[in-house]
């Protein structure tokens, strides 16, 4: 048996490399291709996916936060970086570290054009987010006459994008709502093109807009799920690979007697004999609470092992009556035996919320 010394995030990057080139092989050669690696990229290992990308070819990568951005940075990562939600604090960090800041609003747009003529910035690369739909961060296309007199009248910034994001684009009910979305940013990236005098790089697809809606990849495509393996649909799931294996072990193996209970407020009571088996990893390594009676499911030794009563803070107990296993053996918790989206599944969750749930504390192991 395979045995694993303790609680491992292993990253396959051969996985993302097949991921990045299904993806790839969905859009025209000449559109470019933003990674985008918020979140640690969801949840694995922002340094390594971030240059793993890089060395294969991606044009652009995206994070969420500045301070996101410094990491790559730090670690030598030389690709444009996008911030997707800069917020006024970070935007001396943001110049300082050449990231290039989303505008999303009038008064964001105002600070960072102050930001950048105090520093001294010419033609720095801003981009213009709309919101089409999703009411989330964006400008509204009224506001477009205001966003070129800003830009024109400041030689500090230059726009290199536009862009918006589509509320449901995994969603096939929701696709005359997505139609309107695209409708609606194409209309506000031109008028705001012709104001400028220029046309900046439009984006607007996210990994299922990519999948569902290739009409509209513009200039660029931003894709995160997929390239860690995960489509949103099982067909699209089918041709990709996760990148991600949480994997464990079995610290302890129990006997437990009818009537007798396990975990904290006896949460699972045995009306059976009933083997148990403790594996150190609990709410803190980010397997939530909502994972407990039954909800999350581990494999061990090829067999289903769902966890009994409540999730601790650094353990889970496991269901292993009937399987073959002892102290030492490996567990999986999700991976290419049992995807991230069927273990979030039952608790009622996606993959996106349990792959960036884990937390820091589990060892990452990178895999070429
Ligand atoms: C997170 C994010 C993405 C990536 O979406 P996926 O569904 O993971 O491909 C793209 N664009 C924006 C604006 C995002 O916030």
């Amino acid at each position: 048996m395979n045995k694993v010394g303790e609680t491992t995030l292993v990253l396959d990057l051969s996985a993302l490399e097949h991921n990045y080139k299904y993806l790839r092989s969905k859009i025209a050669p000449e559109t470019k291709f933003l990674g985008v690696v918020k979140a640690f990229a969801y949840g694995s290992d922002m340094v390594a996916i971030a240059q793993k990308l890089e060395e294969l070819g991606a044009d652009y990568l995206a994070v969420a936060y500045a301070s996101e951005g410094v990491l790559l940075r730090q670690a030598g990562v030389k690709l444009p970086i996008l911030v997707l939600h800069p917020l006024a604090a970070n935007f001396d960090d943001l110049i300082a570290y050449c990231l290039e800041p989303s505008l999303y609003s009038r008064s964001i747009l105002n600070q960072f054009l102050k930001a950048a003529e105090t520093q001294k910035q010419q033609d720095y690369p801003v981009h213009i987010k709309f919101n089409t739909g999703l009411n989330r961060l964006g400008f509204s296309q009224v506001d477009v006459d205001f966003i070129a007199e800003e830009v024109k009248r400041n030689a500090s910034v230059k726009i290199v994008s536009t862009f918006s994001h589509l509320a449901a684009s995994e969603d096939g009910s929701e696709r005359a709502f997505s139609l309107e979305q695209i409708g609606s940013f194409k209309k506000s990236s031109k008028a705001l093109g012709e104001k400028l005098g220029y046309a900046p790089m439009r984006h607007m697809l996210n990994t299922s807009g990519i999948i569902n809606y290739a009409e509209a990849q513009f200039e660029m495509v931003r894709s995160g799920i997929g390239l860690y393996g995960y489509g949103n649909q099982a067909e699209v799931d089918a041709s990709l690979r996760p990148v991600a294996t949480l994997k464990t072990v079995i610290s302890q193996i129990h006997e437990i007697e009818p009537n007798h209970s396990v975990g904290y407020n006896r949460a699972f009571k045995a009306d059976k004999k009933v083997k148990s088996a403790t594996l150190p990893l609990g709410h803190a390594d980010g397997i939530g609470r909502q994972y407990g009676k039954g909800k999350g499911i581990v494999i061990i030794n090829g067999k289903k092992a769902p966890i009994l009563g409540n999730v601790c803070m650094d353990m889970i107990m496991v269901d292993v009556t009937g399987i073959d296993c002892k102290e030492g053996d490996e567990v999986i918790v999700f991976g290419p035996q049992k995807s991230a989206e069927a273990f979030a599944a039952g608790a009622n969750t996606i993959s996106y919320e349990i792959l960036t749930a884990i937390s820091q504390r589990v060892k990452r192991v990178v895999k070429c």
